[in-house]
């Protein structure tokens, strides 16, 4: 294997810590957020290793509509479909990414401000 992923959500992939997963398919995985900043808040990632949208590539639109589309279907699933939801993502420690895996956070349940902070 050329790389390892050896961040938290490689782990999670390939099944070496436990998830609460919502939905998983041979190109996505999404699980709860273990640290919940709202009544709902999933994680849904590509299980290919990309670190942030600067990392992705061309080769990679496929792969990202389908986060999205993903994000989409899990939120109706969670019953945000008449409130609403927010999808975040996080690129670069200084907006706040801590998992330098691409994840997409489905937040929804609760009222949210704009600007974002
Ligand atoms: P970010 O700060 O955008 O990189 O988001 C990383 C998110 O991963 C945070 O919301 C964490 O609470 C979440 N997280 C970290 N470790 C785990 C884990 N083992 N299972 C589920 N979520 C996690």
């Amino acid at each position: 294997m050329s790389e390892q992923n050896d961040t938290i959500f490689g782990k999670i992939i390939r099944g070496e810590i436990p998830s609460e997963k919502v939905y998983e398919d041979d190109d996505v995985l999404a699980f709860k957020d273990v640290n919940p900043a709202a009544p709902v808040h999933i994680l849904v990632i590509p299980k290919k290793h990309i670190v942030n949208a600067f990392d992705a590539g061309e080769e990679d639109a496929q792969l990202l509509g389908k986060l999205m589309l993903t994000a989409a279907q899990v939120a109706r699933e969670q019953g945000l479909e008449d409130d609403g939801f927010r999808l975040v993502v996080n690129n670069g420690a200084a907006v706040g990414q801590s998992v330098f895996h691409l994840h997409v956070h489905v937040l929804g349940g609760r009222a949210f401000a704009w600007p974002p902070g």
